[in-house]
């Protein structure tokens, strides 16, 4: 199983179109452990939240269960090693995000990480 966090998609642009390096995001994880509203869910459907294993949902449906603002499928430790857990069912939200971007530099400052070497 491929448990590589979304922002580690080959080729991954922030929105000025230059790649970011993907180590950030295997070494970071912040957007993943800042708040338990990010993770929500969208467009999926009800299909795709099934896919997703029971224990990684919320009571509600609504997004993946947190512990505190932590994803409970965020594997490692915020700002050193991470992982996703049930990447290749991840929400839209997760496929979505953009490393560099707006929210993942809000993350990465809130736990002290640099917010980007090339920006
Ligand atoms: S905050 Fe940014 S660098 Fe960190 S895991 Fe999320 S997208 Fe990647
Ligand atoms: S589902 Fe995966 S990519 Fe999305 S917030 Fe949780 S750990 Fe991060």
């Amino acid at each position: 199983m491929n448990r590589e966090h979304p922002a580690n998609l080959a080729g991954a642009a922030t929105p000025s179109g230059r790649e970011h390096p993907r180590e950030d995001c295997r070494t970071c994880g912040a957007c993943c452990a800042f708040s338990r509203d990010w993770p929500r869910f969208t467009l999926e459907t009800d299909a795709d939240i099934e896919r997703i294993p029971a224990a990684f949902v919320n009571e509600a449906s609504s997004g993946m269960r947190c512990n505190g603002d932590r994803c409970s499928a965020l594997i490692g430790d915020v700002g050193i090693s991470t992982t996703c857990a049930v990447y290749g069912q991840r929400p839209e939200v997760c496929r979505a995000c953009e490393p560099g971007d707006d929210a993942c530099r809000i993350a990465r400052q809130h736990f002290g990480i640099d917010a980007g070497r090339d920006g």
